[in-house]
């Protein structure tokens, strides 16, 4: 949406209301939400390890969740941490929110961080951190988004829909009764209006609400809280300890997770080092392929884009060595990509995330002629995966063992000990997270776990190779030269776990990429198969592609089968199940995850 300025603030053109009050909206977010949630007694009262919820509908600038996001820093207790749970359908450009947030240098620190998540949105939810404060954000309709909250969640909420008159829908029944099934017992609200058929929906939906003295000019506002009878879940629920198995991306990104929680983690990795199995590719890319109906997989993904490309920001800031966010390119190379990239050239997609290129604008995009167009990812780009899973490993609150396999995974009286040969470790919960190794393990014996070899290939750049300069992929993928290397890649066989680098493997690789990449292929020359260079390994695969993700028993959580993904999946699926062992809001709706939950999928796991 384009933001219009009118008297110095920002204003819809669309709606026809302001953003925020003229009088001044960070006050004013201060006496209408803040203090009328009494926000600043409730941070402070919580404890360590306990996290408190917010829901806004209406993120528009930020400005209040910046506010909200300085009171917490300024009273909660050390340890404790904060949800701000947000639903915007027009989300502003770039420019616009920077433009906005300049008008409040106050909170300047902060609304940098904030312009550096925005540019990684994705339509649909987001999730990003800010030290112990996690936004969620969904870009979406009300409607839509406030169905997927879990129940009993959010502790205050904020109504900042543009004014009722202009936007009814925001206001109606169905948002109203969403937000009352999502609130924690005893949960408050308030919002700016005081419009008689907005208290009226409330109190229909189960909220004590009255009218309170207004900001500025407006004389009155309503506040209130929950007045229907609900069973308190249990809140203050971050264990202290956790066993994290797997020392792979997925396994150091769950160690990540819960060590920003403040969860004590020993990380057991059988081999001598991190990131030794299929993380231990050279290169990586970072390539999200979803389709146009959005299937729960497809939407898992795409959150996960959004989220991995904020948390490299954090852990591996691009720089050409570990890093490079030099774009990616999918080729429509075949009739399923044709197929797949028409339909989703039907929907609307923002330009950062994604564009629609012919092959003339892909070959001017790829440094080299190419000779079909496809979609265009300005964000994509190529990470060296055993530096990441290093970066996200390296935490006081991570204590890493390796040469450490686990034999077997016991129940104790307070939560799990993982035996090895000669050792044993406990802690409160456990995350399994070593592909399918996990089968070995009593607990997963049923799980549904594949083992699909995959080899990459290292192609030595030539000089006219080397002006390849983003990822391209078709049926494979080749990323730039570095080092004087290209890696392109990757075989698929099922069922198949030999680590041997075979030369027929090689063949297969430059024959898929002679086939969407011609022009690549040729610049590489003449390429004696035998003396190539590559890597294989194992990746885990479950069926249809949707890894497990969740709470397999009290206590005992999995991250598996992130099959070729698991670099755009992993961190997502690592904040999935820190939320889950702290009792956190879920960084995903709730259709997705339960299409990745093991206990929706795996029989045997209700224990
Ligand atoms: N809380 C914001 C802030 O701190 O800057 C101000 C919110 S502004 C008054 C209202 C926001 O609601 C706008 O950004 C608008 O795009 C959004 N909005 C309007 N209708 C919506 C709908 N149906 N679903 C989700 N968001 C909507």
């Amino acid at each position: 949406m384009t933001l219009d300025w009118q008297d110095g603030l920002p204003f819809s053109s669309h709606f026809g209301d302001v953003y925020f009050s003229a009088d001044s909206g960070l006050e004013e977010s201060d006496h209408v939400f803040l203090q009328a949630n009494r926000l600043a007694e409730r941070f402070a009262a919580l404890s360590a390890g306990e996290s408190f919820t917010v829901g806004e509908t209406g993120f528009g600038t930020g400005l209040n969740f910046l506010s909200t996001l300085r009171l917490f820093e300024r009273t909660a207790p050390p340890g404790a941490s904060l949800d701000f749970f947000s639903v915007e359908k027009f989300p502003l450009k770039d420019d616009d929110l920077r433009a906005a947030l300049a008008l409040w240098p106050e909170l300047a620190a902060d609304a940098e961080t904030l312009l550096a998540r925005w540019r990684r949105r994705v339509p649909g939810w987001n999730h990003w951190s800010f030290g112990r404060v996690r936004l969620t954000l969904v870009i979406a309709d009300v409607a839509e988004a406030l169905p997927q909250l879990p129940e009993n969640a959010v502790d205050a909420w904020f109504l900042d829909g543009f004014s009722p008159a202009k936007n009814p829908e925001m206001w109606g029944e169905q948002a109203l009764t969403a937000i009352a099934r999502a609130s924690r017992a005893g949960a408050t609200i308030s919002t700016y209006t005081s419009a008689g058929w907005v208290r009226r929906g409330l109190l229909q939906a189960g909220f004590d609400v009255a009218r309170a003295p207004g900001f500025g000019f407006k004389r009155e506002m309503l506040s209130g809280h929950l007045s229907v009878h609900r069973t308190d879940n249990q809140k203050c629920c971050t264990p202290r300890t956790a066993l994290v198995i797997g020392g792979g991306i997925a396994g150091c990104a769950t160690a990540h997770a819960l060590a920003a929680r403040g969860v004590q983690v020993t990380l057991l990795e059988r081999a001598p080092r991190l990131a030794s199995a299929a993380s231990g590719n050279p290169r990586g890319i970072l390539h999200a392929r979803f389709g146009a109906g959005m299937s729960a997989l497809h939407r898992f993904v795409l959150a996960s884009y959004g989220h991995a490309l904020a948390l490299l920001d954090e852990a591996l800031p691009t720089d050409g060595e570990l890093r490079d966010e030099c774009g990616l390119l999918q080729l429509k190379c075949n009739e399923a990509e044709q197929k797949r990239i028409t339909k989703l050239a039907r929907i609307e997609w923002p330009a950062h995330l994604m564009q629609f290129v012919d092959a003339a604008q892909a070959s001017q995009l790829a440094g080299m002629q190419m000779v079909h167009g496809g979609l265009w990812f300005p964000g994509g780009g190529w990470v060296v995966p055993p530096a990441l899973c290093a970066r996200l490993a390296d935490n006081d609150r991570i204590e890493l063992r390796l040469a450490h396999k686990v034999e077997s995974l016991a129940r104790t009286d307070t939560g799990w000990r993982a035996i090895g040969e000669g050792w044993a470790v406990e802690a409160e919960i456990a995350v399994v997270c070593c592909a399918q190794s996990a089968l070995a393990l009593e607990p997963f014996e049923n799980f549904p776990l594949t083992p699909v070899r995959g080899q990459i290939s290292l192609l030595p750049a030539t000089a006219a190779s080397s002006s390849l300069n983003a990822v391209v992929c078709g049926d494979g993928y080749c990323a730039p030269a570095v080092g004087g290397m290209h890696v392109s890649g990757a075989t698929h066989a099922f069922d198949d776990e030999a680590l041997d680098v075979r030369s027929a493997d090689h063949a297969d690789n430059l024959a898929k990429l002679a086939a969407f990449a011609p022009t690549l292929r040729e610049a590489l020359g003449k390429i004696d198969m035998e003396g190539l260079d590559g890597r294989a390994s194992v990746r885990c695969s479950a069926p249809g592609a949707m890894p497990l993700v969740g709470e397999v028993q009290r206590g005992l959580y999995c991250s598996l089968a992130h099959g070729t993904r698991g670099l755009l999946t992993a961190g997502l699926a690592a904040e999935v199940i820190a939320a889950q062992a702290c009792g956190q809001l879920p960084p995903l709706p709730a259709a997705v995850l339960s299409a990745l939950s093991p206990r929706s999928r795996v029989k045997n796991t209700l224990i």
